[in-house]
């Protein structure tokens, strides 16, 4: 999982952080952070935190240059009020609009002050998608006390009583040093889903990225979230332990999950932008990237080894090869092995096609080979990009860029 300025917390070992170490500046207006997960595009984010406690894992290029920051949870308080006050003012608008039959609302009456401008954009967006979550921001929001969470909750149910869903990112770290009770009041409060970067159950892979905390952390903090009744996401990352420690990858993040038994599974693609600490071991030949066919290999032995859960696999980040790697498990397991086997059999030159294209928004799916105007459009991108097997896992891996 991913994710600007003041106090740089010490690491790891700071479970709730005290108060005087929140950034004591004063409120400078309505504030989101730069990024949510593809499940949150139409909620409405409010930030509490500023970029990464953590902010070493070698794979991410999210908030690097930027020190972590907790924000006071009156200026929270004071985002939510403003936000709240430009919803009503439009829910207003969308009713007039309604009884005088007119589809679009007239905004033109409403005054914006010019640094609420983004509080207003933000009521906007989640009105004309329906009201329904909330993001709490930025990279781990559970670090805060959880008092002041859930003084944050409760004051968005009271604002936005009709929504279903607010979630967070959180670190393994942090929440598996939340007791139990605190968990369950931030739940009874109204935090329903979390988010988790578990990108590996291997040790030896997360001590390699840097990522804080070990495969037993990881395990006892999955099973915390949902035993206190969270909705939990694991995200996992293909590609993680390079070409030496794929196997083992696929396998000890097959045993994590297996004793998590999370709510979903959901994939993103390792990709080495140069701004990640990875790429200086990436170009010095220490970290070998594995290719697509590798990749299809160790998501199949992942996939094959998820016992015993009923999660929902979710392939929804458009790094990943396949977006048909989806599905409720254990009903639709041979059927996701089925389209990485499918590909694994393929001949070389279709998977070649199939790798361009899916790298050029041309195939989301290996059934869309099947549609012959998508198929021919692919065989046209390799022909002008003058694809061969020997140059296909470079030109895929600069494709990559694109979307990192
Ligand atoms: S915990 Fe790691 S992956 Fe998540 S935002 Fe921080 S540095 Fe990035």
């Amino acid at each position: 999982m991913f994710q600007n300025n003041y106090l740089l917390i010490p690491t790891s070992g700071n479970n709730h952080l005290k108060s005087k170490e929140t950034e004591s500046s004063e409120y400078k207006g309505f504030e989101q952070g730069p990024i949510r997960p593809p499940s949150e595009a139409d909620s409405l984010l409010i930030r509490v935190t500023r970029n990464c406690p953590w902010n070493r894992c070698a794979f991410c290029p999210v908030y690097k240059r930027s020190k972590f920051s907790l924000r006071p949870v009156e200026h929270v308080i004071k985002d939510i009020d403003t936000v709240h006050g430009y919803v009503v003012t439009l829910l207003r608008l969308a009713g007039e609009a309604e009884k005088a039959g007119r589809m679009e609302i007239d905004t033109a009456e409403i005054r914006i002050k010019p640094d609420e401008r983004q509080a207003f954009n933000a009521a906007y967006h989640w009105l004309s998608y329906g009201m329904k979550s909330i993001f709490i921001q930025d990279a781990n929001s559970l670090i805060i006390k959880p008092s002041d969470l859930i003084q944050i909750l409760k004051h968005l149910k009271q604002c936005f009583q009709w929504i279903e869903r607010i979630t967070s990112y959180a670190r393994s770290h942090t929440v598996a040093r939340i007791s139990d009770r605190e968990l369950s009041e931030i739940r009874a409060a109204g935090l329903n889903r979390i988010h988790i970067g578990l990108e590996s159950g291997s040790d030896k892979v997360l001590e390699m990225v840097k990522k804080g905390v070990s495969k037993e952390t990881q395990i006892k903090a999955g099973r915390k979230a949902k035993q206190a009744g969270f909705v939990l996401s694991e995200y996992v990352m293909p590609g993680l332990g390079g070409l030496k420690l794929s196997t083992d990858h696929a396998l000890q993040t097959a045993d994590a999950l297996n004793q998590i038994n999370p709510d979903f599974i959901r994939l993103r693609t390792l990709a080495i932008p140069e701004r990640i600490a990875l790429y200086d071991d990436y170009k010095a030949g220490r970290f070998e990237k594995c290719t697509d066919v590798i990749m299809a290999k160790e998501i199949l032995l992942f996939i094959e080894n998820l016992k015993g859960i009923e999660s929902i696999i979710k392939s929804d980040h458009i790094l990943n090869l396949f977006e048909d790697v989806e599905g409720t498990l254990p009903r639709d397991k041979e059927k996701i092995m089925n389209v990485l086997k499918t590909f694994l059999d393929m001949p070389a030159e279709n998977q070649i096609i199939y790798q361009i294209g899916r790298r050029l928004g041309i195939f989301s799916r290996l059934s869309d080979m099947k549609d012959n105007r998508k198929l021919e459009n692919a065989e046209k991108a390799c022909m002008s990009l003058g694809i061969t097997p020997d140059n296909v896992d470079k030109v895929v891996d600069e494709l990559m860029q694109r979307f990192v």
